[in-house]
């Protein structure tokens, strides 16, 4: 079904009717004890290109992909962080990014270790074999709206795992039509979390072979439609100067795939955050004594951490004021600091 919208309007604009008539909800107001700060970002937007390798980065560089620099250049940042240690493919990867678990069950992951469209095991909880929370129920819990726009039909996974947290549940696999979807959105509903999935490195490095001529050219869509959203994004009022953003990827890739979780152009993905409450041009590790740059090793989970993608939902809460995911592993104390403050 290629192209096929997956838009609950009703519900969407249920809840933001909702939203409207009770008002704002007071940060804090819920959960007691579970160690609230002040929130930093009215909105947080997530945005993942899939198969974003940092090389690409370094090799196209500030003039052929201006708007990740751009990030980069006023954002913290680096082009060092990590995967889950198991797998690097998509499903597991993004299910890691919103629940802040590790991928085996085993150990306390999510469990999705599939990377298609199979309906069985048919949830994320079903998978792990108990109840796993996730970024969009957080949210959800504090009164306040979360949704994601991806562009890949497996996505609709995360809706079937909670249903009555993601407001908004967007599946268009062309990234242009996402994109004006995920602007249309901004501008018409208020959530305090997006999450935005850009696919088409991913696809054109498999059909045409990662880091190639026309795997760079789909980072440089991708850059451009990044750079759709940050116009948005600053000059918008409801968003300039109230807004972070993240940006990170499920993977890297090089040749004919990625899936190899023992080589670093797999495993080694950008991880940046710009916006409210960021210091600008910033490197990640120099701001994060607790976490520590692994060079090229593939890390474990045991030790000292690199800072992973699968951090991106507790930072995120961490920004908006809300408490860490429950049952959570990636940066669980929400410690990953964006400024020297
Ligand atoms: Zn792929």
């Amino acid at each position: 079904m290629p192209g096929r919208p997956v838009v609950r309007r009703s519900l969407a604009l249920l809840a933001a009717a909702a939203l409207v008539a009770a008002g704002p909800v007071p940060v804090g107001a819920e959960t007691p004890g579970a160690g609230r700060r002040a929130a930093t970002a009215d909105t947080v937007v997530a945005i993942s290109v899939d198969a974003l390798n940092p090389s690409a980065l370094r090799k196209l560089g500030r003039e052929r992909t201006p708007h990740l620099h751009a990030l980069l250049d006023e954002g913290a940042g680096t082009l060092n962080a990590r995967t889950e240690h198991e797998l690097t493919v998509t499903l597991p990867n993004h299910t890691g990014m919103v629940t802040g678990r590790r991928v085996h069950a085993g150990s306390g992951g999510h469990g999705v270790t599939w990377n298609d469209d199979r309906r069985r095991p048919r949830t994320v909880q079903a998978a792990a074999g108990t109840p796993v929370e996730s970024v969009f129920t957080v949210v959800d819990d504090a009164g306040l709206s979360a949704g994601y726009f991806a562009s890949k039909t497996k996505f609709s996974l995360w809706d079937r795992s909670w249903p009555l947290a993601t407001d908004a549940q967007t599946i268009i696999e062309d990234n242009q039509r996402l994109v004006r979807a995920f602007k249309r959105d901004l501008r018409g509903a208020t959530r305090a979390f997006r999450f935005l999935h850009l696919s088409e490195p991913d696809t054109v490095g498999h059909d045409r072979g990662f880091m190639g001529r026309a795997y760079l050219r789909a980072v440089r869509r991708a850059d451009r439609r990044v750079g759709a959203v940050m116009e948005v994004l600053r000059t918008d009022p409801r968003y300039a100067g109230r807004t972070t953003v993240v940006l990170t990827a499920d993977h890297g890739g090089r040749g004919d795939n990625h899936t190899d979780p023992t080589k670093v152009w797999n495993y080694r993905v950008p991880f940046v955050v710009w916006g409210v409450g960021v210091d600008p041009g910033t490197d990640l590790y120099d701001l994060n004594p607790d976490f520590a740059d692994p060079g090229r090793a593939r890390t474990s989970y045991d030790g000292v951490q690199p800072i992973r993608n699968g951090m991106v939902s507790n930072l995120a809460l961490g920004l908006l004021g809300l408490p860490a995911v429950p049952g959570s592993e990636h940066d669980l104390g929400q410690d990953l600091d964006v400024s020297a403050d």
